[in-house]
């Protein structure tokens, strides 16, 4: 038995969920999302949420100022209070490096109509104090930055699309995908056919090898990232509406979750895997780094933690489009750990791409899948591993 449909989604991740509530949106026919296990069970679920415009390559600005105004208005459209705290993001600068590059991305930023600013060490002092200054050579700060609960955005889209006629499958593997004279057909998994003459690829950090299940290569690969929480700390020495703070010369970030603290730490020289065990022996250094840009947290206690897996592109960049060799399949994916900000306006300019030909929201030629053949690689260096 097999079931036709006019769009096939591989994965519920805030991308595919996203871009079957766009193609719904848009009435394009029966939209099936079929995913191996729930929705929001991959990555999508175990991220900080972080929203930010902060980017040094146009194409990441762009999606934010596309995006960030249904984060904004997110419970008028889906129902859902997505929990989207604008407490901003403090990016920090420590070497001379990062004080030319910090230049370079604050006038592109407000060259695009970006809200931010290159904070001297003295005003990072000023407007937060519970941060040790000594090192630094400034930050930048842009205001309508901000994190959102992943979980409530994501399950609140899928329902969204489930109202608009979206069946997702959950519990549903895809293991084959197949092609008739150069086209995509459809998809297969153990116990189901499903015929489509268009099928989407949003398997985050699994999209190699769903990739290999139509002779396409994916250039993404698995690397794993670890959060901690604390205990609750009072909001009297850190204040609840303390920006999302990272620290990328000591590889840490910080923000609140709540009435604790959601501490994030990577492993650099960490090789690609699909391991999402809690790497224990980063709570030292994790510790060690986070007491010394914040000193207050010296009291604090860590509770737990979890790992998650950042889907990385060769130019941590993400890939919206249509793949060259088979007609029909289209792939998002690949967003290298900043893809739960995009997910929505991503999904927007994927249903564009297929209804359309074209995306016509932004400019997503840097997005492209044909940019790694022809080795046209821009890598985006405000990236948190
Ligand atoms: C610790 C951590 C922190 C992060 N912090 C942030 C942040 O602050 N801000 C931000 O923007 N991003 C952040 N990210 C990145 C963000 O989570 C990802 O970029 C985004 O969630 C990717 O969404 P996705 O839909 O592509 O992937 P996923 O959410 O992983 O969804 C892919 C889905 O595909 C399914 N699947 C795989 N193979 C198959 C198959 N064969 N058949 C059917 N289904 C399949 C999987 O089960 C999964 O549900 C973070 C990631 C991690 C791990």
């Amino acid at each position: 038995m097999s079931t036709r449909a006019d769009v096939v989604v591989i994965g519920a991740g805030i991308m595919g969920v996203s871009t079957a509530y766009h193609l719904a949106r848009r009435r394009a026919g029966r939209i099936v999302v079929l995913e191996r296990d729930d929705v929001c069970s991959g990555s999508t679920a175990l991220a900080s949420g972080g929203i930010r415009h902060q980017y040094a390559n146009r194409v990441g600005i762009e999606l934010t100022l596309a995006g960030i105004e249904t984060f904004e208005r997110f419970e008028s459209e889906f129902g859902v209070d997505p929990s989207f705290r604008q407490h901003g993001y403090l990016i920090l600068v420590t070497t001379e490096g990062q004080l030319a590059q910090a230049e370079r991305n604050v006038s592109l930023q407000r060259s695009l109509g970006v809200e931010v600013d290159l904070l001297s060490p003295g005003e990072v002092a000023r407007r937060f104090p519970y941060l040790h200054t000594e090192d630094l050579r400034g930050a930048t700060w842009s205001p309508r930055d901000g994190y959102a609960d992943p979980y409530l955005v994501t399950t609140a889209i899928a329902a969204r699309a489930r109202a608009r006629g979206v069946e997702i499958h959950t519990g549903h593997e895809v293991i084959a995908i197949e092609r008739t004279a150069g086209r995509v057909s459809g998809v297969a998994t153990r116990d189901a056919r499903f015929e489509a003459p268009v099928v989407v690829i949003a398997t985050g950090a699994w999209s190699a090898a769903v990739g290999r299940l139509a002779g396409v290569d994916i250039p993404v690969a698995p690397l794993r990232r670890s959060k901690f929480i604390t205990a609750p700390f009072p909001f009297d020495r850190i204040p609840e509406t303390t920006p999302f703070i990272i620290d990328p010369h000591q590889g840490i970030s910080v923000r609140r979750e709540g009435a604790g603290l959601l501490l994030g730490i990577g492993r650099k020289e960490e090789a690609g895997s699909f391991r999402t065990d809690v790497d224990w022996s980063l709570t030292t250094p994790l510790v060690e780094r986070v007491v010394h840009r914040v000193p207050p947290l010296a009291d604090a206690s860590l509770l737990r933690g979890w790992a998650g897996l950042y889907e990385m592109t060769p130019d941590q960049t993400g890939i919206i489009g249509a793949a060259p060799e088979v007609a029909g399949l289209h792939v998002i994916a690949g967003f290298s750990g900043h893809g739960f900000m995009h997910g929505l306006v991503a999904g927007q300019l994927m249903s564009e791409v297929i209804l359309d030909g074209r995306a016509s929201t932004v400019d997503i030629a840097p997005l492209a899948l044909e940019r790694f053949a022809r080795g046209e690689l821009s890598v985006e260096p405000l990236t948190f591993t």
